[in-house]
């Protein structure tokens, strides 16, 4: 059991003071209780929000973060040139270098205030292309990751088979990712057994995108009732090869040809017409938006105005992890509107006219639904997972509710967590996780070795 007492915390019906807020042994809330006095409770004296959930990682591309920048020999660099970089560093990563730099990047989300990972994990086999031993051996290192830092994790184990649109081969560079279903489903019997035994562990599965699966594979996830990922329309060459394959945009040939409901997360969904934008709002299914890598790989815009308008359901994800912070993807989200749209504020209502407030609650529901797990909020039933900003941090000094939360999203940032719990544990004190030392030092060698 565990005890909080918070000055200022963010229940589901808004702002509250003198929070006491007690956990079971499993982590699970038991008891909330505004205008309480403190007692023996640990005492969070900055304003707490419920730990976020990161619907969207690829761990080992932590390790090529910033380091994709350089102009290629043929210019006009795109998505497309940014992957071929990314297939070759991906050859590089052994299971030993998976683990530290998930760690490294476990423990940098959690002191930003992410509590939750969704591990889009397609990184399967050696690098000869060959099944490890164990063949679930690369997702097995990353549960170890999210024990170790004390992260929960939603594992993802992506289903990838082909080099293009329904059933094209695979890229050479591709060797790592492949499976057929037999093979997939071993991974995924192993991936569903450690979830079982490790705290705060999910599963789920991702078939990859529409290039790396037949209908029949699609339908084979869509059959599990459990969290279905799948990357879509996250550029216009995507767009353009599905026209050209199916005569449907991608988002579209997964509203007519799968059950898209609220199992479902399509990942980027950034091409979309304002037909697909409500009609996917619709389903119920989470759009995973990763702002910060789609900035970076030059995507394109979300529809934002059109998805919100129609009530559609998001969450955010760091993917490539270029960005770590769920308050920098917030603001990149609004950020990117306002460039497009030249406009301010986009992301708010009548009801809801702090941006900061309005995008951290969706993300806070989008992404325990992404993930399987019952985070997202402080109350009863839910997992005691608890983030305390720092309310001496310059940008937060002397503000409180809603206006505190905006400026968390849009005033200078570096690390604004004071502290941050998991199911009751805490995991990172007076802004830094409790076993960081170790955990840099072990990425930092493994970053030399990779010549990173
Ligand atoms: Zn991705």
């Amino acid at each position: 059991m565990a005890e909080f007492f918070a000055h200022h915390a963010l229940l589901p019906g808004g702002w509250s003071a003198d929070v006491r807020i007690v956990c079971d042994d499993k982590g699970q809330i038991t008891e909330v209780t505004p205008g309480a006095t403190p007692g023996a409770a640990r005492r969070l004296r900055g304003h707490v929000i419920p730990g976020i959930a990161n619907l969207h990682s690829h761990a080992f591309q932590r390790a090529m973060a910033g380091g994709a920048e350089r102009r290629s020999p043929a210019g006009r660099d795109s998505f497309w040139t940014w992957r071929e970089t990314m297939y070759r560093f991906a050859l590089s990563v052994g299971p030993e270098d998976a683990e530290a730099i998930a760690a490294q990047l476990y423990a940098e989300c959690l002191t930003r205030g992410f509590t939750q990972v969704a591990e889009f994990h397609y990184l399967h086999h050696a690098p000869d292309g060959l099944p490890y031993a164990d063949r679930a051996e690369m997702a097995q290192r990353l549960f170890a990751a999210a024990a170790a830092t004390g992260i929960g994790i939603t594992m993802l184990p992506s289903l990838y088979r082909h080099g293009g649109i329904f059933g094209a081969p695979p890229h050479e560079g591709q060797r790592r990712f492949l499976n057929d279903l037999d093979g997939f489903h071993t991974i995924l019997e192993r991936v569903q057994a450690t979830a079982a035994r490790q705290p705060h562990a999910a599963w789920g599965v991702a078939p990859h995108s529409l290039r790396a699966v037949t209908p029949a594979m699609l339908e084979a996830m869509a059959a599990l009732d459990c969290p279905i990922h799948i990357h879509a329309a996250e550029q216009q060459k995507e767009v353009e090869e599905c026209l050209a394959a199916t005569g449907l945009r991608p988002v579209e040939w997964l509203l007519r040809n799968t059950p898209l409901d609220a199992r479902w997360v399509l990942i980027h969904a950034t091409h979309m017409t304002p037909e697909e934008t409500r009609a996917l709002a619709a389903t119920g299914a989470v759009a995973g938006l990763c702002p910060s890598t789609e900035a970076s790989l030059g995507d394109g815009v979300f529809p934002l105005p059109d998805y919100l308008a129609a009530e559609g359901r998001l969450g955010f994800g760091t993917d490539s992890h270029v960005g770590i912070c769920p308050a920098a993807e917030l603001r990149q989200l609004e950020t990117s509107q306002r460039l497009a749209l030249e406009l301010r504020s986009v992301a708010t209502d009548e009801a809801r006219p702090h941006p900061g407030r309005g995008l951290l609650e969706r993300a806070l529901a989008g992404g325990a639904q992404a993930c399987g797990v019952t985070t997202g909020g402080i109350a009863p039933g839910l997992r005691c997972d608890l983030v305390e900003l720092d309310d001496e941090h310059p940008t937060l000094a002397g503000r409180s509710g809603d206006a505190l939360l905006d400026a968390w999203c849009f005033g200078p940032a570096d690390r604004m967590v004071r502290s941050v719990a998991v199911g009751g544990r805490v995991v990172v004190e007076s802004g830094r996780h409790l076993q960081e030392g170790t955990i840099r030092e072990n990425f930092s060698r493994t970053m030399k070795r990779l010549g990173a």
